[in-house]
């Protein structure tokens, strides 16, 4: 089977990967298949059920065409640089152009060992492969640029982790693999003439418009830049918290990437941190931005030596770029805050209002996705719902009647507020718990009925549904913190 494949990642960038071959599964059996994103990508996703599809995603039966490689990386992990990472358990096979015209790479995630596995063993565990599926679907589904879940595959191998666990493979799409990592392990060697290359490369794949903009890496700066700070704005206004911001999973596209040990927030509170290794909270949840903004400094730094002209004059153009993140960034943000709140126009004391909910929140200890969606609510003056989020109501009758009086101003009826605010305050998030309850189902019983009905949930994530009460909850206030790992 062909599956169309092109390879301008292999073909253009000779230096930049491994050719490598999947390591071979015990019984792979096809757990799930993304009809709508295999549809999006003209593959026909009948032709993918069943063996072919279970061969094919597993990596026992590549398609004809498939290519696979491993991309070297480097990365800055918890802000210490590690001058060689690489696809250690990834493998891209082949791109394909999708029907809207943009390339997607395909990549199989835990397919074996790579020239890049150091130490790992390549694969991965069920349980984070059914986890990253349905947090990166959650995602999509809110809009969110994100990769993507192609499809889940489980085998009769183990692999060993904390204990054994069954072996799985996932089928991930994305705009590419390109990270900030990329360009670091090239500019950490000195390499100039690759990290030229690779940044020419992507500036025809992710941003061709400013090929012959005069001053293109600068240019491609900015674009990644107002990318990102998009992206973080929108973890942001759904509570996400990404957990392993490093470098090395920090795109040059502007996709999410790498659903390790991310999590989405139950109660607001602002220093939110689910990783068990991130013990310092630099990747909290309010640190996000800030973050973003260090990881662009390293892409800066690999840029700047591509400038033949005195270094401190260059040096100071880029971080006069990279003091405007914090604007772009807020103004996303704000943009985000003001559609959950319903607002339409701009207004000047918007973000007083926004900050004020959030200090509420934080002190009534609330609920972030079900504050925001109930407070549509209100619109019609019932309160009940929306108060109850909080269990402490000090000011809460001065905010909500501010914030009626400010969304009266817009002149929008109440209705159709109400739909504008439903349609971006999503009503079901994917809960720690029900994630939880779904890959213990799945992993220790063979039991996939909470994965697949938790996946049909966040696959219409703002539509209310009668008898799926329990995935709007949040955990039990009194629960054990929700610890993640880093999943592999
Ligand atoms: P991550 O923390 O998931 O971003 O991974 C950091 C690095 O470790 C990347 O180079 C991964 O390819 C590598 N890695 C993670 N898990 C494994 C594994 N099971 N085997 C080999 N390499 C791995
Ligand atoms: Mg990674």
């Amino acid at each position: 089977m062909s599956i169309s494949f092109s390879h301008t990642f292999a073909n253009e960038l000779d230096g930049f990967y491994k050719a490598c071959s999947p390591e071979k599964c015990t019984s792979p059996r096809l757990l799930q298949v993304n009809a709508a994103l295999a549809d999006e990508l003209g593959l026909d996703h009948k032709l993918l059920h069943g063996e072919v599809g279970a061969s094919m995603f597993s990596g026992n039966a590549l398609p004809d065409d498939s290519n696979p490689i491993a991309q070297v990386y480097a990365g800055h992990q918890f802000g210490m640089f590690t001058p060689q990472l690489g696809d250690g358990r990834a493998l891209l096979i082949g791109e394909v152009v999708d029907r809207n015209g943009d390339r997607r790479d395909i990549q199989l995630k835990g397919s074996g060992r790579t020239p890049y596995s150091r130490g790992g063993d390549g694969k991965s565990a069920l349980g984070p492969v059914l986890r990253e599926y349905l947090v990166s679907e959650a995602m999509h589904q809110f809009g969110i640029a994100t990769t993507r879940a192609l499809a889940a595959v489980g085998t009769e191998d183990w692999v060993a982790r904390e204990a054994l666990k069954p072996r799985a493979v996932l089928t991930r799409v994305s705009a590419s693999h390109i990270r900030v990592g990329s360009f670091e392990f090239f500019a950490a060697r000195g390499e100039w003439a690759q990290v030229k290359r690779l940044a020419d490369y992507a500036i025809d794949r992710h941003f061709p418009h400013i090929r012959d903009s005069g001053d293109a890496y600068l240019d491609f700066f900015k674009s990644v830049m107002q990318k990102q700070a998009k992206l973080i704005a929108d973890w942001m206004s759904v509570g996400f918290v990404h957990g392993v911001m490093n470098t090395d999973n920090m795109t040059i596209s502007g996709e999410t990437i790498d659903y390790g040990p991310c999590a989405f927030m139950d109660r607001y509170v602002p220093s939110t941190v689910f990783s068990s290794i991130d013990e310092h909270g630099r990747y909290a949840y309010e640190n996000q931005p800030k973050i973003g903004q260090w990881n662009l400094a390293q892409l800066a730094k690999a840029l700047i030596p591509l400038y033949q002209e005195d270094q401190e004059v260059v040096i100071q153009r880029f971080v006069d770029e990279l003091d405007t993140f914090n604007d772009i960034y807020e103004s996303f943000w704000l943009e985000n805050m003001r559609a959950k709140l319903g607002l339409i126009n701009e207004s000047e004391g918007d973000l007083d209002l926004v900050n004020e909910l959030l200090r509420l929140m934080h002190q009534g200890d609330a609920d972030f996705t079900l504050t925001f969606r109930s407070l549509a609510n209100v619109r019609l003056n019932d309160e009940i719902q929306f108060k109850s989020q909080f269990n402490n109501s000090i000011n809460l009758d001065d905010w909500s009647s501010r914030w009626l009086k400010r969304v009266l101003v817009d002149g929008v009826s109440a209705d159709q507020c109400i739909l504008n605010m439903n349609a971006v305050n999503p009503l079901y998030i994917p809960r720690n718990h029900k994630i939880e309850e779904a890959l213990d189902a799945a992993v220790n019983d063979n039991d996939f009925e909470l994965f697949r009905s938790m996946l049909n949930v966040v696959s219409e994530p703002y539509f209310f549904r009668p008898g799926f009460d329990k995935y709007a909850e949040p955990s039990l206030s009194n629960a054990e913190p929700y610890v993640t790992f880093c999943g592999t």
